[in-house]
């Protein structure tokens, strides 16, 4: 008789998730449809993926836009493009939108562009094994993206969505925001109507949310100097414009790159006889001469930070390096705001402990907070003074930025029934 129920046990929990007992049934179905849907969700990830939108492919953000906003029509959302002045050079923005009277008002953020311009050569979707997936923007964050739309077509799949009031943000151009608070104006309004923000940059897989993210912003430092034959560098011609950009760099990193939540890299370097650098391209171009003293030299950089004090404070500190000038050299640095910092707070504290709460039930254990050094910045940060946000619910992986990016597939599924989940419990 013992030997027989155990043995019943047994067959019941190899037939049964562990994590049924926590969640409800409505919660249990959803869960399972979102699994049945991974091949369809894995296939539309990689037809986005395949889809080069850099920022300043305004064309490729606005075909990713679209195959996203016929799946929100699907679900039953009104989708619209949030178009940019001409003058910003970016692709604008799409917002999907159901109104309803349940539970409280979500802003779902995520991005269509990525930082991988046209240019660069086209990595397609590659499954690397059964387990990983490599592409632009696999994780940051078509991963993301496509993950909000999988979650909420569980739920309208049940008649869950019915009566919500959701709002699903995705910007064109978080990877290299133009116009600062500007290009995110009504990204802010909306987002002020709502009761909190869930955001979907990538995961640190299964156990870490971001509550803070660091703010960043750029930097451009052109230098000017005396020139004529190299023979007369360190007397009557002084230094060149190249030696004195890499005081001042040397300089920054020396005095400012110890503090913490501090960073600041230059991205690009260029100098000689004739520099010149276009904006919309990210593109520059010089000419120069082993022989003569440099003339000129262009320098740009982010500056990532916790706060507005923080920022300011480096700000303060570069200017004086920047007005130290080795003899006859001149430069001149100006700083353009992108994105603010998010700083942790206790409301979005709370948003943590659900989404732990959810976690727990599935039996995927607890989730915490992880540092906000070891991110960069995000959309998030714009709305996180008005209301609950959190960050990092999006796709895991390594190497996004870079040539390596990959999508964690195992983990996929599981970060898709975590959010539909909490969606769930949050228009209850
Ligand atoms: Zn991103």
């Amino acid at each position: 008789m013992i030997k027989n129920s155990s043995l019943l046990f047994c067959l019941l929990a190899a037939s049964q998730p562990l994590y049924s007992q926590k969640l409800s049934k409505p919660e249990k179905t959803v869960v399972e449809t979102i699994q049945r849907q991974m091949p369809e969700t894995e296939a539309f990830l990689e037809k986005v993926v395949n889809i080069n939108s850099g920022t300043l492919n305004k064309e490729g953000v606005r075909t990713v836009g679209n195959l996203m906003a016929t799946e929100f029509e699907k679900l039953g959302f009104k989708t619209e493009w949030v178009s940019l002045p001409d003058s910003l050079n970016r692709a604008g923005h799409l917002v999907a939108t159901r109104q309803g009277k349940k539970g409280k008002k979500l802003f779902l953020i995520g991005h269509l562009d990525t930082v991988f311009e046209k240019s660069l050569p086209m990595e397609p979707f590659t499954r690397v094994n059964d387990s990983t997936a490599s592409g632009q923007g696999a994780n940051d964050m078509k991963g993301g993206d496509v993950l909000i739309i999988a979650a909420l077509k569980a739920l309208h799949q049940q008649k869950l969505l019915d009566d919500t009031s959701i709002t699903v943000y995705f910007t064109g151009d978080e990877e290299s925001s133009a116009g600062g608070s500007e290009s995110r104006r009504d990204f802010i309004e909306r987002a002020k109507r709502c009761d909190l923000a869930l955001a979907f940059e990538g995961a640190q897989g299964l156990h870490q949310v971001t509550m803070g993210r660091r703010g960043a912003s750029s930097w451009t430092l052109k230098v000017a100097s005396r020139t004529g034959h190299s023979s007369r560098v360190f007397s009557d011609l002084g230094y060149g414009a190249i030696f004195e950009t890499a005081r001042i760099l040397n300089e920054f990193r020396r005095t400012l790159s110890q503090e913490q939540y501090l960073t600041f890299n230059p991205g690009l370097i260029v100098g000689g006889s004739d520099v010149r650098y276009d904006d919309k391209t990210a593109k520059a171009e010089t000419t120069g001469k082993t022989n003569i003293v440099a003339p000129a030299a262009f320098a740009k950089g982010d500056l990532r930070f916790i706060s507005e004090t923080q920022k300011e404070a480096a700000r303060k500190r570069m200017r004086e390096i920047v007005e130290k000038s080795l003899p006859l050299t001149k430069a001149s640095i100006t700083f353009e705001d992108g994105i603010p910092a998010m700083e942790p707070s206790e409301k979005n504290e709370s948003l943590r402990k659900l989404v732990d709460q959810v976690s727990r039930d599935m039996g995927l254990g607890p989730v915490t907070a992880g540092d906000p050094g070891a991110r960069g910045a995000g959309d998030v940060s714009f709305v996180a003074e008005y209301l609950p946000c959190l960050d990092g619910l999006g796709a895991s992986g390594k190497g996004a930025h870079s040539i390596e990016e990959t999508i964690n597939l195992k983990e996929y599924p599981f970060l898709i029934q975590r959010t539909a989940v909490l969606i769930y419990r949050l228009t209850r």
